[in-house]
């Protein structure tokens, strides 16, 4: 029997034998038989699975409309759209999110304008916003990170003041609640993910939602090529054949196949959430005595769902750095990752001209984080492969 404190990296046992990822779905026999009934039938896009998926988002977030698309990214870019966002406008965001937060800008010709975290939460800082704002500043798109409500009424009362509209980047956070109410009909436009290692999934897909008739059309039309069939909205007199294309749109659609998942999925989510945040009540347990680690501080103002479990490590604790922790954790079989990259730092984004600096909390913040895995399907006993990884690997490396 090998040592069980000897590190998998240095040749012992790993805690687990098979690797856990950091997220994956939850699919049941009813998820596939849904899908099955869509491929059996008269319609495989545009049919009545994505008109009922649309219904029951909605419903289930307290919007009016919802409008769903191939994948969050091109719900953003769809909103962006809808938001008016025009070659040389400026749109606030987070430098803690997925590129794609900050991307949607550019598809429209915008410049992102990246603001910096406030340290506790890790969600974008509302006084860094305003220090912000130009005459040429038009939107912010705050991300609820994590799955913690970003500070809502700050940032509302930012866009009041200035005539801003907010695209609510709520990939994290279907289920979340701020002060009472579901994230999804508080800012002018909420975005949801569907991607497999969000709370419910499409495979791939994407929605938002909006109390506004105005940017609902808009976004319907921009998913289908900019074309209307309206005949209150034709510019020409036309026949029953007739349809428009009035704008620039794209084919964003999402299919039937996975709208029916995406009903099917939305049933459990109460399940779904609620073992998300038991799971990460163990975490904080488990860690709350290692003076290593931070854990993730949780304003009052809201409710995760949980999307992330992110530890910061105190590394001034510890005899190396995030990457030896990362490695070891790794080579235990626990999928770690780290989420996210300042967007700035990425290549791409140096090479448009941001600076290494900008906003010195998001740096620190990566310098410091690992994200540990945190997914409704895991079982307990996972959670307790995690702690005890983590544990050991802390113990290793502890100063
Ligand atoms: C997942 C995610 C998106 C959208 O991703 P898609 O994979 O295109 O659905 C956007 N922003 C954040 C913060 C995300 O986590």
């Amino acid at each position: 029997m090998r040592d069980k404190h000897k590190l998998a990296i240095h040749g012992g046992q790993p805690v687990r034998e098979r690797y856990l990822p950091y997220g994956r779905q939850w699919i049941d026999e009813d998820d596939v038989q849904a899908v099955v009934d869509v491929l059996r039938g008269d319609y495989l896009t545009t049919g009545p699975e994505l008109a009922r998926f649309e219904q029951s988002i909605a419903s289930y977030v307290g919007a009016k409309y919802a409008v769903a698309f191939a994948n969050g990214t091109a719900a953003l870019h769809a909103a962006c759209y809808a938001a008016g966002i025009s070659p040389g406008d400026e749109v606030i965001t987070t430098a803690i999110t997925f590129a794609a937060t900050a991307n949607c800008i550019l598809y429209q010709g915008g410049i992102p304008v990246f603001a910096d975290i406030e340290p506790r939460t890790c969600n974008v800082d509302p006084q860094s916003i305003s220090d912000l704002i130009t005459e040429k500043t038009k939107a912010i798109i705050p991300v609820d990170y994590t799955g913690q409500p970003v500070d809502l009424d700050a940032i509302r009362k930012i866009a009041a003041d200035y005539n801003l509209v907010v695209i609510e980047d709520a990939a994290h956070a279907l289920g979340a609640t701020y002060k009472g109410q579901k994230i999804g009909s508080l800012s002018d436009m909420t975005m949801f993910s569907f991607h497999p290692v969000k709370q419910i999934t499409t495979g791939e897909g994407g929605v938002i939602t909006t109390n506004s008739t105005d940017y609902y059309e808009k976004l319907l039309q921009f998913r289908t090529h900019g074309i209307t069939r309206d005949p209150t909205k034709l510019s020409l007199p036309g026949g029953p054949w007739y349809y428009e294309m009035q704008f620039l749109g794209l084919n964003y659609r999402l299919t039937d196949m996975q709208a029916a998942l995406g009903t099917s999925q939305l049933q459990k989510i109460d399940r779904f959430i609620r073992r998300r945040q038991t799971y990460a009540g163990i975490y904080n347990a488990a860690f709350q005595p290692l003076r290593q680690l931070r854990l993730p501080y949780q304003s009052q103002d809201g409710v995760s769902s949980w999307h992330l479990y992110i530890i910061r490590l105190n590394l001034d604790q510890l005899t190396v750095g995030r990457r030896e922790i990362f490695e070891a954790l790794q080579q235990e079989n626990i999928g770690v990752n780290v989420h996210y990259l300042p967007v700035y730092w990425h290549p791409y984004y140096q090479k448009l001209g941001y600076k290494k600096g900008l906003c010195p909390n998001a740096e620190t913040l990566y310098e410091e984080m690992i994200t540990l895995p945190l997914y409704a399907a895991m079982t307990e006993r996972d959670v307790q492969d995690v702690i005890t990884g983590v544990k050991k690997v802390v113990a290793h490396f502890a100063r």
